[in-house]
């Protein structure tokens, strides 16, 4: 994931590791000549498998709860589609998708009532609800970037995607990227 700073240059604040294996199964089999007798080997290619493993998931060290969690939805995303089986999507799409997932986690992390479950029991309740007002604005902030976002691939992504989740839902858009490896 890549974060566009105001110089249009791009800082990369979180990844997804991930490779291809293909594992090809050959078989040999004797050659049957006159009177069944053996006259050689056949080799051939069996069967071609290929499967994505994911190998890693990384994001800058130190931000603040709510962007690291809003990363790690976006990074998550990216490793569900290679283990899934979507493979050949056009990057806009891709990132869409994963920037719908960071919005989404962060829409359920500011919603009213869902903060303050890590504050430990010594924070007194002002304290705590100091830090709910505080992680409300942040988010409220960090869905705002995300759906302002000026990049083609990350913000019209989203844009476009977000537009197909709220009116298919998320497993029906998903179901749908997954046959034609497009929006609907
Ligand atoms: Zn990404």
């Amino acid at each position: 994931m890549d974060l566009q700073n105001h110089h249009h240059n791009s800082l990369t604040i979180g990844m997804c590791l991930s490779e291809e294996q293909v594992i090809k199964t050959v078989m040999t089999r004797p050659k049957i000549g006159r009177g069944n007798r053996i006259t050689g080997l056949i080799t051939e290619l069996y069967k071609v498998e290929r499967h994505w493993q994911v190998t890693a998931i990384l994001v800058l060290y130190g931000l603040p709860r709510l962007f690291t969690g809003s990363i790690l939805a976006h990074e998550m995303m990216h490793a569900w589609l290679r283990l899934n089986g979507y493979t050949c999507l056009e990057p806009d799409v891709e990132e869409g998708i994963c920037q719908v997932m960071a919005h989404m986690w962060l829409e359920s992390e500011t919603m009213a009532g869902s903060i303050s479950s890590s504050s430990s029991s010594s924070s007194s309740s002002s304290k705590r609800r100091a830090k709910s007002e505080f992680e409300k604005k942040l988010g409220a902030y960090h869905k705002l970037l995300i759906e302002k976002n000026p990049s083609r691939v990350y913000g019209a992504g989203f844009r476009a995607a977000m537009a197909v989740v709220n009116r298919y839902g998320l497993r029906r858009t998903l179901e749908h990227i997954k046959r034609a490896e497009a929006l609907p």
